[in-house]
């Protein structure tokens, strides 16, 4: 796996610590998280995550909110209340019709907080945009393949020294596909990672923005970085400006 945007710039990947007791989902986690690179670790009871958080400091915490042994809103308290981890990244993971549960989990002191049954590429896409607002040093500022270079700062995008005009959702695709760059989405992983998976949008929509994308960033260019994987879906081309000729 390439070092990904989501390793620190000396390639140290960001560590991930599961508090969460139904194991299955435990593993489904930890699995998806490795993907991506991450050093995961986990816990299954809230008093040994507790324990286990005094002894050492994860980058970002999932945390369940019914744990076997310390809840999980009273390990958020605790954690916010100590100075070493007063600003570590948590999400909050609750069950459906914990509405009110939820507000309360924020208002004591998780960053997020996310509903299960979720989704994975959700999930994954909160990890991310997390450890980017707390670690802004992890997350390169300048993603550059060939001659295409996005600047997270300035949110601007350059082909070989031109700017490119994109409205702030083609943006985001193309910000969403140079992190990974090599990788092929289908349609329904891109919707989920660049609008998020509570809003109800077609696939097709996903193919307009594709096809605005590509025409603003190969105007007076027709070397193509965007792939259409038929049948599969998308992924930018992780040779692109590496290619002889
Ligand atoms: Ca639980």
């Amino acid at each position: 796996m390439d070092a990904g945007p989501d390793r620190g710039m000396n390639g140290q990947a960001a560590k991930i610590l599961i508090v969460e007791d139904e194991e299955p989902l435990t593993l489904l986690l930890r699995y998806n998280l490795e993907s991506e690179g991450y050093q995961v670790d986990s816990v299954a009871r809230g008093d040994d995550a507790d324990t286990r958080l005094k002894e050492s400091v994860p980058d970002l915490i999932v945390l369940d909110w019914m744990l076997p042994g310390l809840s999980g809103i009273e390990l958020c308290r605790r954690l916010r209340s100590r100075p070493e981890t007063k600003s570590l990244p948590i999400i909050m993971l609750t069950a459906r019709g914990e509405e009110s549960e939820r507000v309360r989990g924020l208002a004591t002191g998780a960053d997020d907080y996310i509903v299960k049954p979720f989704s994975v590429p959700e999930l994954l896409a909160r990890v991310r945009a997390l450890l980017r607002r707390a670690r802004p040093e992890r997350m390169a500022d300048v993603l550059t393949l060939g001659e295409i270079e996005l600047d997270r700062v300035k949110k601007r995008v350059l082909r070989s020294g031109r700017d490119i005009e994109l409205g702030p959702t083609e943006y985001r695709l193309l910000e969403f596909l140079m992190e990974r760059p090599g990788r092929v989405f289908t349609r329904e992983q891109l919707l989920d990672g660049v609008w998020g998976s509570e809003v109800y949008i077609d696939e097709r929509t996903v193919d307009v923005h594709v096809g605005r994308l590509r025409k603003a960033l190969n105007r007076g260019n027709d070397n193509d970085p965007i792939r259409t994987v038929r049948g599969s879906g998308y992924s930018i081309d992780d040779r692109f400006g590496k290619k002889a000729g």
